[in-house]
């Protein structure tokens, strides 16, 4: 009976969660057809093409964006939970996010205990390990050190993603995970939200330690399998 009723409350979230990302997609596809279609008129002079090109353009990315924090590793009935050594995935962490980190100047150093097994679907795990990583790159705008590490801890896999970025305050460390919470401009306030969904899903849970200027700690803590 319990498990019915969870089960039914993931798929409304779920449901509900889908809806609003397509409705985030779709909103940048309509301004980037619209310009498209002005475009394809002969009047237009130079200037506006390129005016208009390169807004087409920042739409398209905003769309991948979503994209990209909501179901890049995402596969069709991925649902099921198996057994999954985390330190396993370590390679092809640091093969996702190498390339950007270098992009901004960032060293990232994966430090993880071997065997940490948990329940957990590892695409979803790689999506949310992504964000994470991805966010804490983003938050060292003049480069630095990305921390990835992983150990056991009695009956609990912890994994910690820590940067020495821009941190946060309390007021923004509370509104983490918000839908559609972003300080970036091109961000999508999705990767958080998503990311905590997933964790909870897997039965555990996202910590955070932030301070303004110093930098920030996200702590997963997910039960041993
Ligand atoms: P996005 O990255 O698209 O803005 P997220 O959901 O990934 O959306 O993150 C939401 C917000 O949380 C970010 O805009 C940022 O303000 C804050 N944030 C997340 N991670 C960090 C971090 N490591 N350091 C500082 N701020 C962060
Ligand atoms: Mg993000």
């Amino acid at each position: 009976m319990r498990l019915e009723v969870q089960r039914s409350e993931k798929l409304n979230v779920l449901s509900e969660l889908a809806a609003s990302v397509a409705h985030e997609i779709r909103n940048p596809m309509t301004v980037a057809r619209g310009f498209m279609q002005i475009l394809s008129q002969s009047t237009v002079t130079e200037e506006k093409k390129l005016i208009y090109t390169s807004m087409v353009i920042e739409e398209i990315d905003r769309a991948q964006n979503i994209i990209t924090d909501y179901l890049s590793f995402a596969k069709p009935q991925a649902e099921k939970l198996e057994e999954l050594d985390v330190s396993s995935l370590s390679h092809k962490l640091i093969n996702l996010i190498n390339p950007y980190a270098a992009m901004r100047g960032v060293e990232v150093s994966i430090d993880m205990e071997p065997a940490l097994v948990v329940k957990a679907n590892s695409e979803k795990l790689i999506q949310c390990l992504v964000n994470l990583t991805k966010n804490g790159i983003e938050a060292m705008p003049s480069g630095g050190l990305l921390q990835v590490s992983g150990f056991r801890d009695k009956a609990k896999i912890i994994l910690q993603i820590k940067d020495n970025g821009i941190g946060m305050t309390e007021e923004q460390v509370d509104r983490l995970g918000t839908p559609f919470y972003s300080t970036k401009n091109k961000g999508t306030g999705l990767g958080l939200m998503v990311s905590y969904r997933i964790i909870k899903t897997f039965g555990g849970l996202i910590d955070v330690t932030s301070e303004p200027d110093h930098g920030t700690c996200f702590t997963i803590s997910l039960p041993a399998a």
